[in-house]
């Protein structure tokens, strides 16, 4: 029997401190994944139960007793949710494994920690985004202080559903803001029980509401709601740009936006002794959470004169360790895709390349179709050209392609003919090529000899069309959710 959702999950909205249904008693169905099967009905949520999230959140900043408290007592309140979130983190990595058709493992080995950390990371750093004084001589003082922002819209995506709802929560709540979540329809029941667990911490009613339901319903209410002081959102470029619109459209509210990639991984010649290990690295990059990760490694450009050696690394990897299986199983490596959309989407890629000349060097087909659910098998194609569409388009599943340069500067060319601008990965051993890359790609973080996004406290966002706005993460994020003020006091003795 295909496992079922607890007895208890929260399905309705969190508004003002309470669960709720939509106001029209409109609901969702979010299913499994791995199984295509049914799993609850979660409240679908209209303008006017988004205007009722506002406006408690409104209210509640308003009122000071989140927003205008001694950043320590948030810290207090905060670090008891992170001792809920560990006491609750095996059904929390559950939840989040039956939702959205990841691995039990990944889940409790990757999405939890992360979460827990960013809480517990901003929790700690709630006191120590300090405001500054400038040198303006003697007849006067000037002073920068940090106001937390007021009321922030966060629209979210389900790739990593609690790791990036905290991405945002974090820091927003450390700085003292009220925030609206509109948690990914496809998966939002993790979403639902952290707001449980938020205010069973103490973060007071009307702080935290999620309002879970449709993007162009939900998501676009609060994109327009003339009382949002800030969108943060996480999703696709298409969206992304509608947060624009929104804007535009309504209070000229702040927008941030972390969007796509296509992030490039150059191997330089240099590597030739070491290929097993850069290629088991790549093959994390590329094929990690199914490939469903916004610096997914899917464009991998290799110097032409290890190109071959390269390749059957890379596919001896990818067919010894990236097993596809049941996400509930503990030796699952990579589970479903989130919908049949992203199997379909893969395939048309993979076929469409093929039929221009490339040749997949394994995967590039489904898997598991007799259980109901969306498995693609890890895939290599080679013999891309640097225009076909799967080299330059986001596909957002557990595909990458394999590109030759000739020499370092053709490396940069090819990694920077992209209008995305996320991440990078360089491997290479001699200083001069890896910096020059590193100094010269125009991406939000290049990692070096490892794939990585960095961590918690080291900004992320993207260049050109991958961001917009701001960064996640770090003591930067706090610039997402402050307001900064001078204040200019004259003083009558110098
Ligand atoms: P998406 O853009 O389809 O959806 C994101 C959110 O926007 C969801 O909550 C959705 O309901 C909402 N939405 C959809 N249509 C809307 C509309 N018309 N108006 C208002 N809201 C709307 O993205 P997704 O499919 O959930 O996630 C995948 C995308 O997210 C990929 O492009 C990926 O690269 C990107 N992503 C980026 C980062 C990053 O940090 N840069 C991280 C994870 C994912």
């Amino acid at each position: 029997m295909p496992p079922q959702l607890p007895t208890g999950t929260p399905t309705e909205a969190f508004i003002d401190g309470r669960f709720v249904p939509a106001s029209d008693g409109a609901t969702v169905s979010t299913v499994n994944p791995a199984t295509g099967e049914h799993l609850a009905d979660v409240a679908a949520c209209g303008p006017q139960d988004v205007d009722r999230a506002v406006r408690a959140a409104r209210s509640t900043f308003e009122s000071g007793v989140w927003s205008r408290i001694h950043p320590n007592e948030r810290r207090t309140v905060l670090m008891r949710l992170v001792e809920l979130l560990e006491e609750n983190a095996e059904d929390l990595a559950r939840l989040e494994a039956l939702d959205a058709g990841k691995p039990i493992t990944d889940c409790r080995e990757f999405d939890l920690p992360a979460t827990i950390e960013a809480v517990r990371w901003y929790a700690e750093a709630a006191d120590k985004f300090f405001g500054k004084t400038t040198p303006v001589g003697g007849e006067a003082m000037g002073m920068i202080v940090h106001e937390p922002l007021g009321v922030v819209g966060a629209v979210l995506p389900w790739n990593f559903p609690l790791s990036m709802l905290t991405w945002k929560l974090g820091p927003a709540l450390a700085s003292g803001c009220s925030v609206v979540v509109k948690p990914p329809e496809l998966a939002s029941l993790t979403t639902l029980r952290f707001a449980e667990l938020a205010a069973e911490a103490g973060v007071p009613n009307g702080v935290l509401n999620v309002v879970p339901g449709l993007g162009h319903v939900a998501g676009q209410a609060l994109g327009l709601h003339p009382d949002v002081d800030l969108i943060t959102f996480t999703g696709s470029n298409e969206v992304g740009r509608r947060f624009l619109e929104y804007s535009a459209q309504s209070n000229l509210k702040k927008v941030v936006l972390e969007l796509g990639g296509k992030a490039p991984q150059v191997v330089l010649a240099d590597n030739r002794d070491r290929l097993a290990e850069v290629a088991a690295d790549l093959a994390g990059a590329a094929f990690g959470n199914n490939g469903q990760n916004c610096t997914a490694g899917s464009r991998i450009l290799v110097d032409r004169s290890i190109m071959d050696e390269f390749v059957a690394e890379l596919v001896k990897v990818t067919e010894e360790q990236w097993p596809v299986g049941d996400p509930m199983d503990e030796g699952t490596v990579l589970g479903s895709l989130i919908e049949e959309s992203a199997l379909t989407r893969c395939t048309a890629y993979v076929d469409g390349a093929v039929a221009d000349g490339a040749v997949v060097a394994t995967g590039g087909r489904r898997l598991r179709e007799d259980s109901g659910g969306w498995f693609y098998a890890p895939t290599v194609v080679t013999n891309v050209r640097e225009d076909m569409p799967i080299a330059r388009e986001e596909i957002f599943g557990p595909v990458t392609v394999v590109i030759p340069f000739d020499g370092v500067e053709d490396a940069l060319r090819i990694a920077n003919d992209t209008d995305f601008g996320l991440a990078a990965n360089v491997w290479g051993r001699d200083l001069d090529d890896v910096l020059f890359l590193a100094r010269r790609i125009k991406a939000g973080t290049v990692s070096v000899n490892g794939y990585s996004e960095g961590d918690i406290s080291t900004p992320f966002g993207g260049y050109r069309q991958s961001g917009f706005g701001g960064r996640d993460n770090g003591m930067e994020a706090f610039e997402q959710y402050t307001e900064t003020k001078t204040i200019w006091i004259s003083l009558q003795r110098g």
